[in-house]
């Protein structure tokens, strides 16, 4: 179907499966006479694709029931400061691990709510490596980090047990590494990177944390709020959740486990590739580096600049880095095949700069 290797990291890849079954949809869905662009939120066909939604996401993460799931718009951003809004008071502090630019960026929006401790940070080695973990005190009203940095490619693999709320962006990691998913007390993630279509959020918010609001806040930003309106407290996009829910139901035929493997082995045979590649570096040390985006840089900005083009010629595309850092960066998303990879990895093996 797709007529490129599509490597963004957002929007990104989705499987062929699912993008021809949207599309069917778009036409009728179902036998409903009408198309799944026209699906009122309140319909039940909706609230079945919600359930199985929902249901799936507790199965694939291995949830206890402990937590509700949430739909929500806004993007990342959002979340960024719907997480203070909700759970940091005024006089309170909160705990940020700074990895990358994301992960900054969040700190930086905790800030307008409460006050923001920023408990270890690699921005002076330019995010070339994660942070240490550092000591977290109790007395924080949370800990946040980003689960997986995608503009630096570094990812935490490992994530220490804390006695406080653990609260993480997993954007860009979701079900797309082994985690244990319960350790967390609210993880949320974009849809457009491992779940499907941009313009939903999907948060998994342990049912005991929603209880603590610390504010009164508009319905739409409240935790608490949402979840007892099982995400339809507004026009839920429809069409979003349903392409997430036809993902979420192609993972599970394929096997999570065999995902997971497959997603290693995908990394681990571009970064080899990359070691000690005449043209090539990689940029981050090898204990951060991430399974889901893979960065490097070729040896002068001219090479680069050939690099890109080269790829584009034979069908790679998306691949250009992050507009702040240049360079590379593959996504390796779930919908990336290891034959998409063993293509990215020929082109590499055959590219030869012209005047170096
Ligand atoms: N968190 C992470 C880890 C991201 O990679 C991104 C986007 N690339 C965001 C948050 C922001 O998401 P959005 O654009 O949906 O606000």
């Amino acid at each position: 179907m797709s007529k490129k290797i599509w490597l963004g990291s957002g929007p990104a890849k989705l499987p062929d499966e699912v993008l021809s079954e949207a599309a069917k949809s778009v036409i009728e869905y179902g036998n409903t006479g009408i198309s799944i662009l026209e699906l009122g939120h309140r319909s039940k066909e909706f609230i079945a694709i919600l359930d199985e939604a929902n249901a799936l996401v507790h199965e694939l993460c291995g949830l206890t029931d402990e937590y509700e799931v949430i739909w929500l718009q806004g993007g990342g951003r959002l979340q960024f400061s719907m997480v203070p809004m909700n759970f940091l008071g005024e006089n309170e502090t909160a705990g940020y691990i700074d990895s990358g630019f994301w992960a900054h960026d969040a700190a930086e929006s905790a800030k307008l709510y409460g006050n923001v401790s920023l408990l270890s940070s690699s921005k002076d080695i330019n995010y070339t490596s994660l942070p240490g973990w550092p000591e977290v005190k109790e007395d924080l009203a949370y800990l946040h980090i980003t689960t997986n940095n995608t503009i630096y490619g570094t990812q935490w693999k490992e994530i220490p047990e804390v006695s406080l709320p653990l609260i993480a962006d997993m954007s860009s990691d979701i079900l797309g590494v082994p985690r244990n998913y319960n350790q967390f007390d609210l993880f949320y993630a974009v849809a457009q990177k491992n779940l499907g279509p941009a313009g939903v959020t999907l948060v998994c918010i342990k049912k005991e944390l929603l209880a603590g609001s610390k504010r009164v806040l508009p319905a739409a930003l409240d935790y608490q709020k949402n979840a007892a309106a099982h995400s339809l407290l507004n026009t839920a996009p429809v069409f979003a959740i349903y392409v997430c829910l036809l993902n979420l139901r192609w993972l599970k035929k394929k096997g999570i486990e065999n995902q997971l493997l497959e997603n290693e082995r995908k990394a681990n045979k571009l970064y080899s590739a990359l070691e000690n590649h005449p043209y090539f570096t990689l940029v981050v040390t090898p204990e951060s580096r991430s399974r889901m985006n893979v960065v490097f840089r070729a040896t002068s900005s001219e090479i680069e600049k050939q690099f890109s083009e080269f790829c584009k010629a034979h069908q790679i595309d998306g691949i250009d880095g992050h507009r702040s850092v240049g360079g590379f960066r593959a996504a390796l998303y779930n919908a990336i095949t290891e034959e998409d990879v063993d293509q990215l990895i020929s082109i590499i093996k055959n590219f030869q700069p012209t005047n170096d």
